[in-house]
C-alpha cells in the first residue's frame, strides 16, 4: 500500500481541514510477551507442559501499522487506529 506523506484531513485541535504530515508510529516493546515467557518457564521440566505443548504458530502475513498525523498549522499530532497491511510505503 502506498500512502502520501502529506494529507489534508480534519485536525481535532484546529477543528478544520489542514495539511498533515504522515509518520509511522514506531512499535513499542510487547509487555505481554514477558508474561508468557514466565509462564512457559514455570511449566518447563518434568511432565506435560499444558498449552505450551502446542507447536507455536508462525507470524501473521500482515503487520498492523499505526500512522501519526501532525498538523502543519498547530504542530500537534494525533493518531488514527491501526490497520493491517503487508507493506506500507510513504510517497511524496
Ligand atoms: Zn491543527
Amino acid at each position: 500500500m502506498k500512502m502520501p506523506k502529506k494529507v489534508r484531513i480534519l485536525c481535532p485541535f484546529c477543528k478544520k481541514h489542514t495539511i498533515h504530515d504522515v509518520d509511522k508510529v514506531k512499535k513499542g516493546r510487547a509487555s505481554s510477551l514477558s508474561w508468557i515467557v514466565r509462564q512457559k518457564k514455570r511449566r518447563s521440566g518434568i511432565g506435560n507442559s499444558g498449552k505450551f505443548s502446542k507447536v507455536p504458530g508462525g507470524d501473521k502475513p500482515t503487520k498492523k501499522v499505526f500512522l501519526k498525523y501532525r498538523c502543519t498549522e498547530c504542530k500537534k499530532a494525533h493518531q488514527k487506529s491501526g490497520f493491517r497491511v503487508s507493506k506500507l510505503e510513504l510517497i511524496d
